[in-house]
């Protein structure tokens, strides 16, 4: 499914983050960038050895934030790495980690240039954030700043599995129903 933010299309699909043609895609990374499992393997394992070789010299990337490397052999040219928090009890400042990795993937496909960019559901895998409470965050993150910033015209957010991408369609209602907030409350 898909919806529009000012100018730019959102789009929820079911499907394998490494083989999306935007120009960026971003990596559910760990901190220390060196590879590891789920999106993080996925991407490496498509993407070749170049990756993790600039990820090397990246020096790591703490939670909240998120770094850029090429796309290796990727259709995609960039791949961002954003690193969302350990899931622990909710009140651990997780939302706003989870909210900081999404937007710093932002701020860095726009610093680029980059005109589209998918996202995977960053911390609900080995992170154990349970996608009932990050699927809100992540779009509401996504909508606000696309509501804010005119250069991206397309995100795309990549569920691998038909309850992940039944839980984001489920959030995206709710949002919808949700009351215009003002301004200053976004
Ligand atoms: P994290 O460590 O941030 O939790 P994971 O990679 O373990 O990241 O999982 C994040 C989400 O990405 C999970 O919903 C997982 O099912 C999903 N996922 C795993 N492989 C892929 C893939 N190739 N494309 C898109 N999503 C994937």
């Amino acid at each position: 499914m898909e919806f529009r933010v000012e100018n730019a299309r959102v789009e929820l699909v079911q499907g394998d983050i490494t083989r999306q043609d935007t120009d960026a895609i971003v990596n559910a990374a760990n901190p220390g960038l060196m590879g590891g499992g789920g999106v993080d393997g996925a991407i490496h394992r498509a993407g070749g050895p170049e990756i993790l070789e600039e990820c090397r010299r990246l020096g790591g990337c703490p939670p909240g934030e998120a770094r850029i490397t090429t796309g290796g052999r990727l259709a995609a040219r960039y791949v961002i790495h954003a690193v969302g928090p350990v899931y622990y009890n909710g009140t651990s400042g997780e939302p706003e980690k989870l909210a900081s990795a999404y937007r710093c993937s932002l701020t860095l496909a726009d610093t680029h240039g980059l005109r589209s960019v998918s996202f995977p559901s960053i911390s609900t895998g080995n992170y154990g954030y349970p996608v009932e409470q990050a699927a809100p965050i992540a779009l509401r993150t996504v909508i606000d700043y696309l509501r804010r910033h005119p250069g991206l015209e397309l995100v795309r957010f990549v569920l691998y599995d038909t309850p992940t991408y039944a839980v984001y369609e489920a959030a995206l209602h709710t949002l919808a129903a949700e009351p215009a907030r003002p301004q200053a409350e976004r």
